[in-house]
């Protein structure tokens, strides 16, 4: 089984504290959504997990399945089957689409085995065509180069074609403050939900109600101060949307 699982994990970004004590499984096959108030560390927890090097962890564990992540590269992250959505946010010049994600592609199966010669081009190019079509993509898509000129909408077709094509065990994606429109938004809903399935565990960070419409959670987790502080099922974002964060922030004062 690969269950992502925090425990107690504290982040200092230049010496602050920031995540304070974080608990949190996501067990493979489940949707998880994370909201809080802007500020909170929900961000941070994103760049933490992707193995940013700015961020600290002062304590506490990252296990995928039985791996302890905290000392691998992003790349070994990566490979090993943990998906950050923004994690290649560059373009690269005369790099398309179709070779990016070759490469991709192979780095994970030579995590897997390390004699791997790298996916036939053939076979490549089949599963490429699925995929595409699956995710109703056109075909065109591939040719271009990554990231060059894209929309925030095309940006996001490629970061779900990639998750896609590398069957990751846990996709991370950090939604909050990008302010996805509405074609974003629904390119994002629309992969996730066709990628859904026993094997793949999503956690969606997002300050906003508006992507769990789309994107129905298993269960909704409220970080706030660097914790989670209240966890529930899809019911719990709409009553968040609705009261606002005031009453949870209540409700831990007095210590409840
Ligand atoms: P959220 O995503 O929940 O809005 P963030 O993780 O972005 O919250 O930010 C949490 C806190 O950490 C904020 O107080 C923010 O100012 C601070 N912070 C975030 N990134 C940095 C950074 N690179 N350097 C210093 N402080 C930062
Ligand atoms: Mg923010
Ligand atoms: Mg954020």
């Amino acid at each position: 089984m690969s269950d992502l699982t925090i425990r107690n994990l504290h982040v200092s970004i230049a010496g602050k504290e920031i995540v304070k004590g974080l608990n949190l499984t996501i067990p493979q096959g489940e949707v998880h959504a994370i909201m809080g108030p802007n500020g909170t560390g929900k961000s941070t927890l994103a760049y933490t997990l992707m193995g940013h090097p700015s961020y600290e962890v002062t304590e506490g564990e990252v296990l995928f399945g039985d791996t302890n992540i905290l000392g691998l590269s992003p790349d070994a992250r990566s490979r090993i089957g943990i998906f950050l959505a923004f994690q290649y946010p560059v373009s690269i010049p005369g790099v398309t689409v179709a070779n990016f994600l070759r490469s991709a592609v192979n780095a994970r199966r030579r995590a897997e085995n390390p004699e791997d010669k790298g996916i036939p081009i053939p076979e490549f190019r089949k599963l490429l065509k699925e995929k595409m079509a699956y995710l109703k993509m056109d075909p065109a898509f591939a040719g271009r180069y990554l990231n060059e000129g894209f929309s925030g909408g095309e940006k996001k077709r490629a970061e779900i074609l990639q998750m896609a094509m590398l069957k990751p065990g846990i996709a991370i994606l950090d939604e909050t403050d990008s302010g996805l429109d509405i074609d974003a938004l629904r390119i994002v809903s629309e992969g996730v939900n066709a990628l859904r399935g026993p094997d793949l565990g999503v956690l969606v960070i997002t300050h906003y109600q508006r992507i769990l419409n789309y994107i129905k959670p298993d269960v909704v987790h409220v970080m706030m101060d660097g914790r989670i502080v209240e966890s529930g099922d899809a019911e719990l974002a709409l009553h968040l949307e609705e009261h606002g964060y005031e009453w949870v922030r209540e409700r831990l004062e007095n210590g409840a």
